[in-house]
């Protein structure tokens, strides 16, 4: 039913794919952040440029005759296009939305200790924002009503409506700039029969009581709703939704020009705004400079546009209209194509599931998406794994910015919604933040939850072409089709880097290695899954000491003799030494709470990373402490994503992150190589020297894959390696030759000697 609508009719998309022809061609891209801002024509612009090349525009306080009226006519367009004229509202131009905000804030007729101040949770952190002057200027209010007392030129009319006129605002978003929920306008209304109004019909309220609370029966209730994010696919009608001050941004609605908003009041409003401090420019109808005499200007407009108002962007809006208008002058062509495509956006994201059937993308909403009138063009989202744990926003988003798919991440200036959607706790986000986090850094898991999300937002000009790019871009990087896996014994190929050697040739996967514990023992299994980051579990854990670095062999032969094992059914890793015995701890991070165990979130470096963990607890910490002799830990690597440095080098790679390895996800080795290497050695040794073993020196190496069937070093020209078994082919691509270190010089019983590295430096 809905399909039809998706389509614009042909003259209109043909009109568009030439407006916005530089989103394909070359660097085709995915625009889908138009609640960040939307695009601008071609058209639009050309006609603006060619509108400057033909006027003189100067100054319009100097009577310039091109620019004298233009602001006047244009403010008329804009009045206009939300269906009223200026008899009934005045159209004040700001620097932006929250520069529409703040001239509210600041010049509203705040009561002290009555005034009140109520907003939505889902508000944009400018509306929040408004909750400070409310109290700071509660204060001043009152000195300056003493100085008004004084005053002459006040009307006993004008005195009695400062004096016990108590003005409060109700703040609302039109559409929520985080989920696209659209909030019922009807609301306007409600809230302006004042007494009537009552607070439980409305969802998701936050009530911020500005200091004390005061009689609701004397109160005079004032909508402000904030359109910013509303306006650029809907119609906003203000005749039939009257409210008192309305907040935009243009450059949400057509693209240029940026750092220009207005603020619509409402005539009957305009009387709230006369708390002017600040004056400036054109704003003042007299002012001394030597005594303190200032009148403002009658006109709203005039009184709150100080200095000289950006008259050559305003002129910009008028080419923004028209263009808009050309597309779709009721705007209501462009909410159901807009809508249309947020539902099919919705609908295949909904679609996508893991193997075991788990869902990929986790959507952040009110609505199923079924109603225009309750939903705008927004989807917000994060991916998760098959497991069930989230992705880092940051690492979608990357990797989206590389298949040059444009998205927005984070909370969005808003963190209530972010709050409440994410389901964190305020307790929960002020720790975040006073342990340093800040709005839109790059911390994107913490205690493995997201602490944001992503946005894909889309503008009248987005066609289906970029949402089934959005769902193709997700599918085939982050949908776990089946459980991979690798098995010994399965073939293994690989491509030359070289066009010249032979292309791919069968080898054998000999033995396949994993080390859970940094620089603790192998373990050596038949088969065993591969996860996002290398085998599963592999180097998730690292032994830290009091200072919080993390140990190696290098530095603490000892580590050497800790053998590790895994019990994928009991969930549970054991170390074990022969000394100390064995100690236990739970495999995966859910079941990491255990009673009374503390979770600190701990520092330490990997290969010059800061990488965070959580401590496994006090049980594993006094074995450990027990068998090196000082006090040490176990951290569990959380699930913060960390990225390999090289990453920038291997192409078509969508998958570079690690655990706690130090360059890449997997280490190989071939035999051939290793057999080389001891004979080699083997050879140079005197009479009583010991030999050095096949499995030693594999032991040494601490590799994942051991391969047999090339020629030695052959491995050296490969680019890309497939291991092969019944149920997938898996590709690796080569990132590159491990740094030797002095690592594979420690024995398994934590003696340090000279080779192999002194042989290897022969080679
Ligand atoms: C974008 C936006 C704002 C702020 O607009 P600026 O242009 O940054 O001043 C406020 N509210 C909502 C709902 C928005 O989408």
């Amino acid at each position: 039913i809905m399909a039809d609508k998706i389509e614009y009719p042909a003259n209109l998309d043909g009109m568009l794919k030439q407006e916005f022809s530089r989103l394909n061609g070359k660097n085709s891209s995915i625009y889908l952040d138009h609640t960040g801002s939307t695009l601008y024509a071609k058209s639009q612009i050309d006609a603006y440029t060619a509108d400057l090349q033909s006027h003189l525009y100067g100054n319009p306080h100097s009577g310039n005759p091109s620019s004298e009226h233009m602001a006047d006519i244009v403010r008329g367009t804009v009045l206009n296009h939300f269906n009223v004229t200026n008899d009934q509202y005045d159209c004040v131009f700001t620097s932006g939305a929250t520069g529409a905000l703040r001239v509210l804030a600041e010049n509203f007729e705040w009561t002290k200790g009555k005034s009140k101040f109520v907003y939505l949770e889902d508000n944009h952190t400018s509306v929040v924002g408004i909750r400070e002057p409310v109290e700071t200027q509660n204060c001043e209010a009152w000195l300056k009503e003493q100085k008004l007392n004084s005053t002459e030129n006040l009307s006993q009319k004008d005195k009695s409506k400062i004096y016990f006129r108590v003005g409060n605002i109700f703040a609302y978003p039109a559409q929520s700039n985080f989920s696209g929920t659209k909030y019922p306008l009807f609301w306007i209304s409600e809230v302006k029969k004042g007494e009537a109004f009552n607070l439980s019909k409305l969802m998701f309220v936050y009530i911020y009581i500005c200091l004390g609370i005061g009689n609701p029966n004397s109160c005079n209730w004032y909508v402000l709703l904030d359109a910013a994010a509303y306006v650029s696919c809907s119609k906003l009608d203000l005749t039939e939704h009257p409210a008192d001050f309305v907040c935009i941004s243009f450059y949400k609605m057509f693209g240029f020009p940026t750092g220009l908003g207005c603020l619509l009041v409402r005539k009957s409003a305009a009387e709230m705004l006369t708390n002017k401090r600040y004056f400036g420019g054109g704003s003042p109808a007299g002012y001394l400079a030597n005594c303190d005499f200032f009148k403002p200007r009658t006109v709203l407009h005039s009184r709150l546009e100080d200095g000289t108002i950006s008259f050559l962007d305003i002129m910009a809006l008028k080419h923004g209209f028209n263009f808009l208008n050309q597309v779709d002058k009721s705007m209501v062509r462009i909410q159901d194509h807009t809508f249309s495509l947020a539902q099919r956006l919705y609908r295949a994201m909904n679609m996508l599931k893991h193997h075991n059937g788990a869902e990929v993308v986790k959507i952040y909403s009110h609505t199923d998406y079924t109603d225009s009138q309750t939903q705008g063009a927004i989807i917000t989202f994060n991916v998760n794994r098959a497991d069930g744990s989230c992705i880092g926003f940051n690492h979608v988003l990357q990797l989206a910015a590389s298949k040059n798919i444009h998205l927005r991440s984070g909370c969005f200036c808003n963190v209530g919604a972010c709050v409440s959607m994410l389901n964190l706790t305020p307790e929960n986000m002020k720790t975040i933040f006073q342990s340093g986090h800040s709005c839109g850094d790059h911390i994107d898991i913490v205690d493995g939850k997201p602490v944001g999300a992503i946005r894909a937002s889309l503008g009248y000009m987005s066609s289906t072409r970029d949402v089934d790019s959005l769902v193709q871009f997700i599918k085939e990087s982050f949908l776990q089709e089946n459980n991979l896996s690798a098995e010994v014994n399965d073939e293994v190929y690989y491509d030359a880097r070289s066009s010249v050697s032979d292309s791919s040739k069968a080898l054998t996967l000999e033995k396949i290695f994993l080390y859970p514990v940094k620089s603790c023992r192998a373990i050596e299994v038949k088969q065993w899954t591969l996860c996002e980051t290398g085998l599963t579990h592999d180097r998730m854990w690292m032994i830290v000491n009091d200072y919080g670095v993390c140990l190696t062999q290098k530095r603490e032969n000892l580590l050497a003799l800790i053998q590790p094992s895994i019990d994928l059914e009991a969930g549970t890793l054991t170390l074990e030494s022969e000394s100390c015995g064995s100690v236990e701890v739970p495999l995966n991070a859910d079941d990491r709470i255990d009673g009374s165990v503390d979770i600190n979130v701990c520092e330490s470096k990997v290969c010059g990373d800061r990488v965070s963990g959580y401590d496994c607890g006090e049980k594993v910490s006094k074995w450990l402490s027990e068998f090196l002799g000082y006090k040490c830990y176990l951290i569990r690597k959380n699930n913060e994503t960390r990225f390999a440095k090289k990453r920038k080098e291997i192409e078509n790679c969508s998958n570079q992150t690690l655990a706690l390895t130090n360059g890449a996800q997997y280490l190989m080795l071939t035999s051939s190589s290793v057999k080389f290497l001891q004979e080699k050695i083997n050879s140079q040794l005197s009479e009583d020297g010991s030999k050095l073993g096949f499995d030693e020196i594999v032991d040494r190496f601490r590799c994942n894959f051991l391969v047999s069937g090339c020629k030695a070093f052959e491995e050296e020209s490969w680019s890309k390696i497939f291991i092969r078994n019944q149920a997938n082919v898996v590709k690796f691509m080569c990132s590159g030759l491990s740094n030797r270190c002095s690592m594979i010089c420690v024995d398994k019983t934590g003696q340090k000697g000279l080779e192999p590295l002194r042989t290897l430096g022969t080679l």
